[in-house]
């Protein structure tokens, strides 16, 4: 028997991703019949894996923090939070290659058990990939960040950097230490991203909690953490979740005297299906695209831009790195994962499989797969000297063309929502107006924000998922 009622409200989701996903799965919480429609063959959206000569691999190395509560929450209802475990205390082993062969210095980035913002001043005062000048001047910047006001509209008015330097930063402390952080967190550098997301990030994240910036990621394949169980989760829930549907209007009902006008539908090609809600949970260039007028959105969504993300795998046929992440500052390299065990390669055979990730990939994301694992894998044996004898099995690129929108001054007034003009209306995706950058934990917030709108425009109301004790590995 479904487990929805005869008579609840019909809601569609347009787009499988994580926002997608989220909506979909809060609409059904909330006693609604979802429909969630897709338009590629897979659900994931931006996550997603596949598979090559046995391997199982993402498109791009994801990973999150102790603060993304909504995301945490959204891997509790999928039951699969401990596939993707906290390592502990944050500590990042950051590399820089020593030159002509000599070893390379290495330096931590890590927390001590001491409540913030003092738990990463010994990481800073200590912080060998800068003079003790630059140093020093690191501490006063961060107190400084951690009481930038939120809100405050002018945020948005000028780069990080800008602000970094009226802050007594210097360019080796903005690439070495501050760009670190912000480049795989909004995958823009400090001379190109809005104060407004740089200081989100920096303040959620490292400044106000000790331990918010403890790190997670999956230790299975996308697929297996976000995409096969919202799959099962939705159909056990009564949804529909229908593949290849690509939405192609967003139909509105007559405006009668006494009912304002409303979505009564999409059409999916030929098709038409009713719905007494929809969440528009797409890319902003697609929601451009559906917007009809009366959604009230003027915002030029298209202007959001984009930013592309790389990610170079190779599977070597030894153990070369010693860590389970780390990164690296003046080489090629940014930040690589150890996916041995994720990709299903077996670990007691010796081979290791990496994942070099290279956000704000502007000018790696034309070069050809040849040139960008050649320079890689030069990187990588600067800054691991096992790799320098160790062969590579195989190699892949992966590249996402539009991976995240493009978080420069000015681009606040565009990610508008959820609510829009119509109340059966509502926009989900990680563009939102969420206050984060692109994110796992953006996409999440902004679905559960959308459900609770148009959830609220059928007189429905979404329960909160319990959250269950965190993971550490
Ligand atoms: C390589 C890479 C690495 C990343 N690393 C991280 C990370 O480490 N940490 C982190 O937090 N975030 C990371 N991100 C960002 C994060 O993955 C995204 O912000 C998030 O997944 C976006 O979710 P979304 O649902 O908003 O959008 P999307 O995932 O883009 O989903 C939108 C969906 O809508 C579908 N769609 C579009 N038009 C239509 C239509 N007309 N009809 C039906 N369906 C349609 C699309 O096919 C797509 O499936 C990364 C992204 C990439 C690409």
């Amino acid at each position: 028997m479904s487990p929805v009622a005869a008579d609840a409200p019909r809601v569609i989701v347009v787009g499988g991703g994580l926002a997608g996903l989220s909506a979909a799965i809060a609409c059904a919480d909330g006693g609604a019949a979802v429909t969630l429609l897709e338009g590629r063959p897979r659900l994931g959206g931006a996550t997603w894996s596949f598979d090559r000569h046995g391997l199982v691999f993402d498109n791009g190395q994801h990973v999150h923090l102790r603060c993304c509560d909504a995301y945490r929450g959204f891997l509790d209802r999928l039951g699969t939070a401990d596939k993707a475990p906290f390592r502990g205390p944050l500590a990042i082993p950051v590399l820089r290659p020593g030159g002509g062969g000599s070893a390379p210095t290495l330096s931590w980035i890590r927390r001590d058990p001491v409540p913030a913002p003092g738990h990463v001043a010994r990481s800073l005062l200590g912080y060998r990939h800068l003079s003790v000048r630059h140093r020093l001047a690191l501490v006063p910047a961060a107190l400084a960040l951690r009481f930038v006001d939120l809100d405050d509209p002018r945020l948005d008015t000028e780069t990080f950097a800008v602000w970094l330097r009226r802050h007594g930063q210097s360019s080796a402390a903005i690439t070495r230490l501050w760009d670190l952080i912000t480049l795989p967190t909004t995958n823009l550098r400090a001379n190109d991203v809005s104060l407004a997301l740089a200081a989100k990030v920096f303040k959620t994240g490292l400044l106000t909690t000790a331990d918010a910036a403890d790190i997670a990621w999956s230790e299975v394949p996308l697929s297996e953490l976000h995409v096969e169980p919202a799959r099962r989760l939705l159909e056990s829930l009564g949804a529909e979740v229908r593949l290849r549907s690509r939405v192609t209007e967003l139909l509105l009902a007559d405006p009668s005297p006494s009912r304002p006008a409303g979505v009564r539908g999409v059409a999916v090609g030929g098709e038409v299906l009713d719905a007494e809600a929809v969440v528009l949970a797409v890319p902003h260039d697609a929601a451009a695209d559906l917007l009809p007028p009366e959604a009230g959105v003027a915002a030029p969504l298209t202007a959001l831009g984009s930013v592309p993300i790389v990610n170079v795998h190779l599977v070597f046929d030894r153990k070369v790195m010693p860590y389970r992440l780390a990164a690296a500052v003046d080489s090629p390299v940014q930040f690589v994962f150890d996916r041995t065990a994720a990709s299903g390669a077996d670990p007691s055979g010796g081979a290791q499989v990496l994942a070099v990730s290279l956000s704000g990939a502007e000018s790696e994301i034309g070069e050809r797969p040849e040139a960008l694992i050649e320079r890689q894998l030069a990187g990588l044996r600067e800054l691991f000297p096992l790799a320098r004898q160790a062969e590579v099995v195989d190699a892949v690129v992966t590249r996402e063309h539009e991976a995240t929108f493009r978080g420069v001054p000015g681009s606040r007034p565009l990610r508008v929502g959820p609510a829009t003009r119509i109340a059966n209306l509502a926009l989900a995706g990680t563009w939102t107006d969420t206050g984060w950058p692109a994110t796992m934990e953006g996409a999440v917030v902004s679905g559960q924000a959308a459900a609770d709108l148009v959830l609220a425009s059928t007189g429905a109301r979404r329960h909160p998922s319990p959250r269950r004790e965190e993971v550490s590995a």
